[in-house]
């Protein structure tokens, strides 16, 4: 473990502050929704793109929900002090990287080998 436990203390407050600022935004985004469904629209345009702006909305949404998932798994690494491990290797994932994006579970050698697996797969 590369990682102090000042370190790991620092990476707890920046993960809980990230996941209060998302949960935030999705009441918000969630009190938008329930606004325009009170909102009649009798025109099949208007009707339209409010359908596209919830769907927009809805992916977001999930987008938000899955990277919040992702916050309480790397949270539960750094109390079970797995955190800034690599899920693959079990190699340390580079401090860098994971200011960069605390959520990762890879380190950047398996991460690419992943990506160029999934790249070989597509074609
Ligand atoms: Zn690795």
């Amino acid at each position: 473990m590369a990682l102090t436990k000042k370190q790991l203390g620092d990476f707890e407050k920046q993960l809980s502050q990230w996941r209060s600022d998302l949960e935030e935004g999705q009441t918000e985004n969630m009190h938008t929704m329930h606004e325009q469904e009170q909102n009649a629209f009798p025109d099949p345009t208007d009707q339209a793109s409010m359908e596209t702006d919830r769907n927009f909305e809805l992916r977001i949404k999930d987008r938000e929900r899955k990277l919040i998932k992702k916050i309480d798994q790397a949270m539960i690494r750094i109390r079970d002090e797995e955190f800034g491990m690599c899920e693959s290797c079990g190699g340390d994932i580079s401090i860098k990287r994971l200011q960069a994006r605390p959520v990762t579970t890879l380190c950047i050698d398996c991460k690419t080998e992943q990506e160029q697996a999934e790249r070989t797969r597509r074609d």
